[in-house]
């Protein structure tokens, strides 16, 4: 018999819905360019812009503020790329942000500063202030909520010091939409981005939402689809699934105390097994799905692989590319030391996940801590054999 798996990744990608899957398949068969004028085409065309007002309602922009991407990475890329028709003369980023944010303000020509966090995860609004005063317009990116440990950061705090100081604010939303209620106005930001595959959608889609009237230059330059600002044609399929998954999760939002509730029984459940568990950024707002935790001396590789061997899928801090590994950027930031970021396991949580699941998880990760304990504990005693060299 086969183990039915335990799928907690959800900051990785969320599973596809199944009506996502179905609106996917139907735009492939339909086929037609959306910048065709025959029937076809305007077929097409009616399906972009049908998502394009779902992922609006998402966010609560305008669909005329929504640019379609290639996910979130591009829309990312394509942001930080406004610093030069903004007049922007340097970038203010938190040291937290996601690494298509962190790789693409470095490559601008600009000078780049850092913005601190605190132990809890949340940014300095001190700091920023600090950082604001310098000479120069700054193009400020802060994430609404961290990929690893769901620490949801004070945006609008961030937004009234940029702009009071003449800076601009692009916001990273990719993690908070469809778990917390996004609002792009309320926010008062001058750029917000999603991807589609954080909230059941496809991969490889997203959007820039981009403040009405702020000027704009295009990243991807061609034919000058989604009104002269990202060119190439558009992904018919993956945009009309990101539009169905926008309407699901934007349904979705008020059923995430479900969630949290999972997530709280997690928390509870794991700082019984473990007395030295360490949750990180549990003194601050999180999202409801989202849990980043380690105890000392464990290795999260080790961790990783035997959660996955009992059926269980969740992840070590960020995925990277790779599949390996690697310090997380976030947890140094927020002045952990290594020794406990090592063994750092990210659970993210979905409104399939149950109760079972849990229990799960719980017993599956309390055995290989056990497991790992004994093994460091018989390495330690083991007699220490002399070295010769020849
Ligand atoms: N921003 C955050 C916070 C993310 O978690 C991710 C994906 O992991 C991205 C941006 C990149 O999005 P995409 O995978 O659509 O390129």
């Amino acid at each position: 018999m086969t183990m039915k798996r335990a799928y907690m990744d959800h900051n990785a990608t969320a599973p596809v819905r199944a009506d996502v899957a179905e609106a996917v398949l139907r735009a492939m068969r339909m086929g037609g360019n959306p910048s065709s004028v025959h029937a076809e085409g305007r077929a097409a065309r009616k399906l972009v812009e049908e998502a394009r007002a779902k992922v609006a309602t998402l966010v609560r922009a305008e669909p005329a503020e929504v640019v379609f991407t290639s996910g979130g990475t591009e829309a990312a890329n394509t942001a930080l790329h406004q610093t030069r028709v903004l007049g922007a003369e340097r970038l203010i980023v938190s040291a937290i942000e996601h690494d298509c944010v962190r790789a693409a303000a470095g490559t601008l020509g600009l000078p780049v500063s850092t913005l601190g966090v605190g132990r809890a995860g949340a940014v300095d609004l001190a700091q920023l202030e600090e950082l604001l005063k310098q000479p120069g317009r700054a193009l400020v990116a802060v994430m609404l909520a961290n990929n690893e440990t769901g620490v949801v950061q004070p945006i609008a705090d961030v937004v009234a010091r940029a702009h009071g100081a003449g800076a601009l604010v692009a916001v990273d939303a990719v993690q908070a939409a469809g778990r917390l209620p996004v609002d792009f106005r309320a926010l008062g930001a001058d750029m917000l981005f999603v991807s589609a595959h954080k909230i059941g959608g496809p991969q490889g889609v997203g959007a820039l939402v981009v403040r009405d009237g702020l000027p704009f230059e295009p990243l991807m330059r061609g034919g000058g689809q989604e009104f002269r600002r990202r060119s190439g044609t558009e992904n018919v399929p993956g945009i009309a699934g990101f539009g169905v998954a926008a309407s699901l999760a934007a349904s979705e939002v008020d059923r995430m105390g479900q969630v949290a509730a999972l997530r709280e029984k997690l928390e509870a459940a794991l700082r019984q097994a473990e007395p030295d568990l360490r949750i990180f950024g549990d003194g601050a707002p999180r999202l409801p799905n989202t849990v980043l935790f380690s105890a000392p001396g464990l290795d999260a590789e080790t961790l990783l692989m035997a959660l996955d061997l009992d059926g269980i899928a969740v992840s070590a801090g960020s995925a990277c590319s790779s599949g390996k590994v690697a310090k997380s950027h976030v947890l140094e930031a927020m002045g952990v030391e290594a020794g406990l970021a090592r063994g750092a396991i990210r659970v993210s949580l979905g409104l399939e996940n149950t109760e079972e699941d849990i229990d799960r998880l719980v017993a599956s990760w309390s055995r290989a801590v056990r497991r790992a304990r004994e093994k460091s504990k018989a390495t330690a005693h083991a007699p220490v054999r002399e070295f010769v060299e020849s």
